[in-house]
């Protein structure tokens, strides 16, 4: 049987250009659970973060990006993600990702709690499209080898140590088993936890599920980001609105018209994403409305329609003309902090296994991921993943130097009498109700009472869609059991019975399997 020096799972920007780099070491297979080009890497739309403008240092990048993640951001990882971001960016060039430009320069907008102009964009608001087809288009005429339709179910470990994985064909309904040195994991978020959600998907936590089953460390689980600004439209999926439309000087206003946000935060409309999607929360409570609406009526038309080409057309293909009418808006689940723990080199706690991108956790984003800081991790982390793998000695700080952490696991729940059916909706519903934006004691245990009945009565996964949902429920209580045990405030974690932050919650949660 074949052994591979890397198998990588996933396919989007950070399984695609860890293959691209893997692929200078030795054999690569990437193990993809669809098509290559689905993930959620093609739905981004403002773009990648880096320090390249003439204002701009590293420095900024990395103060911005500590203070987004409210005491949590692991210091080293963010200095590192500041400083290797130019480098990446010009490999990204060199890929031929055809970024904006205005002037012969890179363009470059501003996001919420940047503080200066970073953001670089292509075709506007495609800016994940463009990224996406450019690596896909170099992986399929490379030496690297894709099998797309396979969803990964199972991480092999033996004395410790990663071996391989086992996977299943969803063209043939069979299971085979692949053999590795280095086993990479890239397999994106969980937005498919909840029920209005931005993610395509795909994103159903396989690689956490998978990683905690393999017995390795899991944290951050509470902190999942709501975005602010998703289209809400009956019988439209959420489309993101991305934050830069409010870079560029769209407002929001509740049903009454009234701009509201500058009652909640000094910088209104460009505050933390958190703040923005409770505000929101607050006005359509205060409003009984369930959207609010994004204003850019007042900007030059041409401005909206050059700039944000994607976002008009969709709007205008459901009758909605974006210069000229209000754009409805609420909340929804967007990007998980949390994931699989690794350190600066992207290594986990289990020998020969990496994370990369939205499914690890390197600390970057601490408690609340500053906007455009995802894709630029994905290629910044992935290049020190294939260091990594070729270097022996390597500098890491010592854990016990790192910040504080807790470790716990599953807790004991009660045996509930009855059990609503467990399906895909009600697990989205049950999370959006009671594990959502704003939660508490009460909400949480009762949605930890029903994840633990479903987890017992769910029937052996035997195809895709039964293991996603597998996989999601016990993402769901992740994160649920996680969002329980931290008894404050921080972040993109709220918590009405514990409003407050705390400083003796600086610190992070560590689940692993008894
Ligand atoms: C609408 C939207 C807009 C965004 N905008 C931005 C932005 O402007 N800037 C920014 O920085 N970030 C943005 N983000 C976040 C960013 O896009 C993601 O965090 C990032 O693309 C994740 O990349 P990834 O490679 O880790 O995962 P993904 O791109 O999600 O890829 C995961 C891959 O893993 C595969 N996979 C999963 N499980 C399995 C399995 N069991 N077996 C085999 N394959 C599997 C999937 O099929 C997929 O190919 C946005 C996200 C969304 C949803």
């Amino acid at each position: 049987m074949d052994k591979y020096d890397y198998i990588i799972i996933g396919s989007g920007i950070a399984g695609l250009y860890t293959a691209l780099l893997a692929k200078e070491q030795g054999s690569v297979l990437v193990i993809t659970k669809g098509s290559i080009e689905d993930c959620n890497t093609r739905y981004a739309q403002g773009g990648i973060a880096a320090a390249i403008g003439k204002d701009d240092s590293r420095e900024l990048h990395f103060r911005d990006t500590i203070a987004a993640g409210d005491g949590l951001c692991n210091a080293e990882a963010v200095r590192i993600l500041a400083s290797e971001a130019p480098a990446r960016i010009a490999d990204l060039v060199n890929l031929e990702v055809p970024f904006d430009t205005a002037n012969g320069e890179i363009a470059l907008t501003k996001e919420a709690a940047h503080s200066v102009p970073r953001i670089l964009h292509a075709g506007g608001d495609a800016t994940g499209e463009h990224i996406e087809v450019t690596l896909s288009r170099k992986v399929r005429v490379s030496q690297i080898q894709v099998l797309e339709d396979c969803l990964v179910t199972e991480i092999l470990v033996d004395n410790g140590a990663v071996i391989g994985v086992r996977a299943l064909d969803s063209r043939t309904s069979l299971f085979e088993t692949f053999h590795c040195r280095f086993l990479i994991l890239a397999t994106g978020g969980a937005g498919h936890l909840y029920k209005f959600s931005t993610n395509s998907d795909i994103a159903t936590g396989d690689g956490i599920a998978l990683a905690y089953k393999a017995g390795a460390e899991i944290t951050d689980m509470e902190f999942f980001q709501f975005h602010p600004t998703a289209l809400r439209m009956p019988g439209v999926t959420p489309f993101l609105i991305s934050e830069s439309v409010r870079g560029e000087g769209g407002v929001l206003r509740n049903v009454d018209g009234y701009r509201f946000m500058p009652d909640y935060h000094p910088d209104a409309d460009l505050a933390p994403r958190d703040v923005v999607s409770r505000s929101i929360i607050y006005e359509m409570k205060k409003t009984s409305s369930d959207r609010v609406f994004v204003d850019v009526t007042h900007l030059p038309p041409y401005v909206v329609t050059t700039r944000f080409p994607h976002i008009y057309r969709f709007c205008l293909v459901r009758g909605l003309d974006i210069t000229r009418g209000l754009i409805p808006v609420a909340p929804a689940a967007h990007y998980l902090m949390g994931g699989v723990k690794t350190n600066t080199w992207g290594e986990t706690s289990i020998e020969g296994l990496f994370a990369v991108g939205e499914v690890a956790c390197t600390g970057v984003h601490g408690a609340n991921r500053l906007a455009s800081n995802s894709l630029l991790e994905a290629v910044v982390f992935s290049q020190r993943v294939i260091e990594r793998t070729t270097k022996e000695n390597v500098s890491e700080i010592p854990d016990s130097e790192k910040e504080k952490s807790t470790r716990c696991s599953l807790s004991k729940r009660k045996a509930l009498k009855e059990v609503p059916p467990a399906n895909l909706s009600a697990l989205q519903e049950l999370m959006w109700d009671k594990a959502g934006i704003i939660r508490d004691r009460q909400s949480l245990n009762e949605a930890l009472d029903i994840l633990d009945a479903w987890q017992a009565c769910l029937p052996e996964p035997t195809d895709r869609p039964s293991y996603e949902l597998n996989n999601l429920t016990f993402a769901g209580r992740l994160v649920a059991e996680s969002a329980l045990a931290r008894e404050e405030s921080r972040g993109a974690h709220f918590r009405s019975d514990f409003s407050k932050k705390l400083p003796d919650w600086q610190r992070h949660l560590i689940l692993i399997k008894k």
